[in-house]
C-alpha cells in the first residue's frame, strides 16, 4: 500500500485548567488520549462521536491552530509537529479548514471577495488586482455561487451560501488536505446534502483528502472511504464505511447506528439508548472508558484494562475486551 499522506501517531491533547488566586493549574481536561490513524491520498475519513470526544480537537492540532500535548502529525514524510513559524505557514497551504458554523466563521466586515482572497494575499499567489480578482471569480464559480457576489458581505448570504464560501476560501490555496469540521451541523437538511455532493465534486475535480468530522453517522456515510469512531477521547474502532456501517463491532457504534434513519420504511432496526451521559472529561472512566454506559460490559475487567485497538478483520480494528 501507498505511503499515507497523514499519519497521526499517539496524540494527546490535554486542555489544563487554572484555578485558585494564583491562577495555577488544578486539573486537566483529556481532549484526546493517544490516538493513531492514518489517512491516504484522494480518500475520505469520516471522524465521528459526541461533542466533546475530542475529534474538533485532533482537526485543529493537526492543523497547529493548537499545540498537541504529546505524539506525532507526518504530513508527506515530514513531521509537523517540529515544525517552526516559516514551515507552518507552508504547511497551512497544504492543509486547510472548513469550519462548522458559516455564520462565525466569515467575517461581517470584510467583502466576500477580501475574505476568499485573503490568503492569496498571504501566501503571494496573485500578481496584481486583477489575477486576484478573476481567481476569487473562478472560486465563487467553482462552488456554485455568482463571481459577482465578491463586492458583497456575509451577512447578504444564506447559511449554504456562507459555507460555499467557507469553501471557496479553503480552496484559494489549492489544498491537498481539507479538515471538513462539521461542515453541515449547523444547516437545514435540505441543505446539508447540497454541500456534501459539492464536496464530493470538488474532491473528484481537484483529487483532494478531506478529514470530515462529524457528529452522528448519517451524515458521513455517504461521503467517506473510511470511518473512525471516537469515544472520550479514544478511538473506539476504524473500518471502511462499508464494513463499519454494515457489521459494526464496537457496542458504541452499534449505539450510533441505531440512531441512523433507514430509507426503507418496511426495514426495522432496534434503537440502542445508551444510559447516562458522556463521562466528565477531566476525569474518564477507569479501564474502557465506555464502560460506564456499556450495555455488554464485563466487570472488573472493563473497568480495570484500556482495551487497545486491534485488527480484527482485515482493515477492521476495535477497542473492545469482548468483540473483535
Ligand atoms: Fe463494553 Fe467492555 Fe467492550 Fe468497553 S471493553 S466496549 S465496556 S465490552
Amino acid at each position: 500500500m501507498s505511503e499515507p499522506l497523514l499519519r497521526v501517531n499517539q496524540l494527546v491533547k490535554n486542555f489544563p485548567i487554572k484555578g485558585g488566586v494564583l491562577g495555577r493549574e488544578i486539573d486537566q481536561v483529556h481532549a484526546v488520549d493517544n490516538i493513531s490513524f492514518v489517512l491516504f491520498a484522494g480518500e475520505t475519513l469520516g471522524l465521528v462521536g459526541e461533542s466533546g470526544c475530542g475529534k474538533s480537537t485532533t482537526g485543529r492540532c493537526i492543523l497547529r491552530l493548537i499545540e498537541p500535548t504529546s505524539g506525532e502529525i507526518w504530513f508527506e514524510g515530514r513531521n509537523v509537529t517540529e515544525f517552526d513559524h516559516r514551515t507552518l505557514t507552508a504547511l497551512r497551504r497544504d492543509i486547510q479548514i472548513i469550519f462548522q458554523d458559516p455564520y462565525a466563521s466569515l467575517n461581517p466586515r470584510m467583502t466576500i471577495g477580501a475574505i476568499i482572497g485573503e490568503a492569496l494575499t498571504i501566501h503571494r499567489l496573485a500578481s496584481n488586482r486583477r489575477a486576484f480578482e478573476d481567481r476569487v471569480a473562478q472560486l465563487l464559480e467553482t462552488v456554485g455561487l455568482n463571481p459577482d457576489h465578491m463586492r458583497r458581505y456575509p451577512h447578504e448570504f444564506s447559511g449554504g451560501q456562507r459555507q460555499r464560501i467557507g469553501i471557496a476560501r479553503a480552496l484559494a490555496v489549492s489544498p491537498k488536505l481539507i479538515v471538513c469540521d462539521e461542515p453541515v451541523s449547523a444547516l437545514d437538511v435540505s441543505i446539508q446534502a447540497q454541500v456534501i455532493n459539492l464536496l464530493e465534486d470538488l474532491q473528484d475535480e481537484f483529487g483532494l483528502t478531506y478529514l470530515f468530522i462529524a457528529h452522528d453517522l448519517s451524515v458521513v456515510e455517504h461521503i467517506s472511504t473510511r470511518v473512525a469512531v471516537m469515544y472520550l477521547g479514544r478511538i473506539v474502532e476504524i473500518a471502511t464505511a462499508n464494513d463499519l456501517y454494515a457489521a459494526p463491532l464496537h457496542p458504541y457504534t452499534e449505539a450510533l447506528l441505531s440512531a441512523v434513519p433507514i430509507p426503507d420504511p418496511t426495514a426495522k432496526r432496534q434503537r440502542i439508548r445508551l444510559q447516562g451521559d458522556v463521562p466528565n472529561p477531566i476525569r474518564p472512566p477507569s479501564g474502557c472508558h465506555f464502560h460506564t454506559r456499556c450495555p455488554i460490559r464485563e466487570l472488573p475487567l472493563c473497568s480495570t484494562e484500556k482495551p487497545t485497538l486491534r485488527e480484527s478483520r482485515p482493515g477492521h480494528w476495535v477497542a473492545c475486551h469482548l468483540r473483535g
